[in-house]
């Protein structure tokens, strides 16, 4: 049997299904452990530093056991400090981004996605080159700065080197005021090589959501193709690292299997990262299964309501502080909103989840004849703008730490040390203020304009303020662009 060791590089070892259960059993037996879970809630509370905040983090076993404690008041509690660690980290800023899917071919049979090789009656599409340009033009005239871009598993359709070619059109379009900054990839599992090649690209996070780790359910779910090999896919992050790769992205598909599983697994993972690597995961995502061609996510007898949800959102926040958390167009307005004040720092807008579904297109039109999943946040990321900034929220369209090297640990050492903030704040303002000249709607940049005035106070260091104020009015007056800290 394998024996648990968050450093060993085996999958087995690392998500080790004994220590999960074990843990669960312990969160189990100590759910109404007050005075335990008192302990763990003051451990995950922020601390004041020299500078900014520090915050502890919570192991898988400590968290575990918040999770399953039911009592109301410690719910509460849990929300309350997981809006503290957001206000600490993140302050009201949040980033946002969209997806761009190149292509559905796909070989693998995952039972959970319309895009599975045995679905017939969906189109298959893949993007040329052209195409990208088009759907890049039209994220820009959007004003996205920020994509992830999305691609089935299809070595003859969609290789690497394809996907090199669809990162390298994507960074050298500049449509008008336009330009996309970062390019987040969401690919499938692939060789130490590839990831290397990744890199040389140019791509930000690489993300890569594990749908299970409970192995037995992940076999099953993934039936056929190169996806059903879970040790390769679940060490797959190991090999983006050794390939230089200093930031990824993990998730689970919540709704496959019991949540309480999937959320030790999620945070062994990221505790092994920390442990071989030294950086834990850059993001995480919570996507839930959503309806879709050939998919009825009834189906899956896991599905959980949006208080679960809510409550692994807030646990996941205590858990691992500095970690980015990502919520999807996949979760309508009224759960967004719920999810934002319990960490949520990044949230896609004015999604299309088909391949091509951006160019061509007015706002309120959308192709469904390839979508991966439905959208339930259907509204223009001038509204979605507008309705975060109506909610005390900053949308940020922000890409420097990337830029600047600030990656892996070294963007990691900067977060714990609170230094961060003084790059956040003033960084949002700006590309707030991109957004709002070239892109806006009268209505937002009436909203968005008060509010730099007012968040511009904020700015504790004077000499950042004023540089702040002047890059805001060469914004304002020229067409002088892509500043920051
Ligand atoms: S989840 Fe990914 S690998 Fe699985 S069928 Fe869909 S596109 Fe293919
Ligand atoms: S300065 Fe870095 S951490 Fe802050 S919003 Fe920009 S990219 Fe993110």
């Amino acid at each position: 049997m394998a024996i648990y060791n968050p450093k060993s590089l085996k999958a087995e070892e690392f998500i080790n299904d004994e220590e999960i259960r074990e843990t669960l059993r312990y969160a189990e037996e100590n759910k109404n452990n007050l005075p335990l879970i008192e302990e763990i809630l003051e451990k995950a509370r922020p601390k004041k530093a020299e500078k900014g905040y520090v915050c502890a983090g919570l192991s898988h076993r400590e968290a575990s056991v918040l999770l399953a404690c039911e009592d109301p008041e410690v719910i509460e509690k849990i929300y309350k400090i997981a809006e503290e660690i957001k206000l600490a980290f993140y302050g009201n800023r949040i980033v946002i981004f969209a997806p761009l899917y190149l292509s559905n071919y796909c070989v693998n049979g995952c039972l959970y996605c319309p895009y599975h090789l045995k679905n017939k009656h969906i189109p298959r599409k893949k993007l040329t080159q052209e195409e990208v340009r088009e759907e890049v033009i039209a994220l820009q005239d959007m004003g996205h700065k920020r994509l992830a871009i999305e691609a089935g598993e299809d070595p003859v359709n969609n290789p690497i080197e394809y996907i090199l070619d669809c990162i390298h059109t994507i960074y050298s379009v500049h449509h008008k005021n336009g330009d996309i900054r970062r390019v987040n990839v969401n690919i499938a599992a692939t060789t130490v090589e590839n990831y290397k090649k990744l890199k040389e690209a140019g791509i930000g996070t690489y993300i890569l959501f594990q749908e299970t780790y409970h192995k037995e359910s992940y076999l099953r779910l993934h039936p056929t193709g190169p996806k059903h090999d879970y040790d390769y896919h679940t060490e797959a992050m190991d090999r983006a690292m050794e390939g230089g790769i200093d930031d990824v992205g993990l998730g689970v598909l919540f709704g496959l299997e019991l949540y309480k599983y999937e959320f030790a697994g999620l945070l062994m993972h990221a505790e092994h990262l920390e442990a071989v690597h030294g950086v834990g995961p850059h993001t995480i995502s919570v996507p839930r299964v959503k309806k879709a061609d050939d998919i009825d996510p009834t189906e899956f007898d896991n599905g959980i309501d949006d208080e679960t949800f809510a409550k692994i959102t807030a646990c996941i926040r205590l858990a691992v502080p500095y970690t980015g958390m990502i919520i999807s167009t996949r979760e309508t307005e009224q759960v967004r909103s719920k999810l934002l004040k319990l960490g949520i720092s990044q949230v896609s807008g004015g999604s299309r989840t088909s391949v091509g579904g951006y160019a061509g297109y007015s706002a309120d039109e959308r192709p469904h004849d390839t979508e991966q999943f439905d959208v339930s946040d259907q509204r223009s990321l001038d509204e979605v703008v507008r309705w975060l900034m109506e909610s005390g929220h900053i949308p940020s369209f922000c890409t420097a730490c990337y830029r600047e090297g600030r990656t892996g640990d070294r963007f990691m050492a900067l977060c714990k040390s609170g230094q961060i903030l003084n790059c956040c704040h003033p960084n949002a303002l700006m590309t707030l203020a991109e957004y709002l000249k070239d892109y806006a709607s009268e209505k937002t940049q009436e909203v968005g304009y008060k509010m730099i005035e007012e968040e511009l106070k904020k700015i504790p260091r004077e000499k950042t303020r004023e540089i702040t104020i002047e890059h805001l009015k060469d914004i304002k007056e020229s067409n002088k662009r892509d500043f920051y800290f």
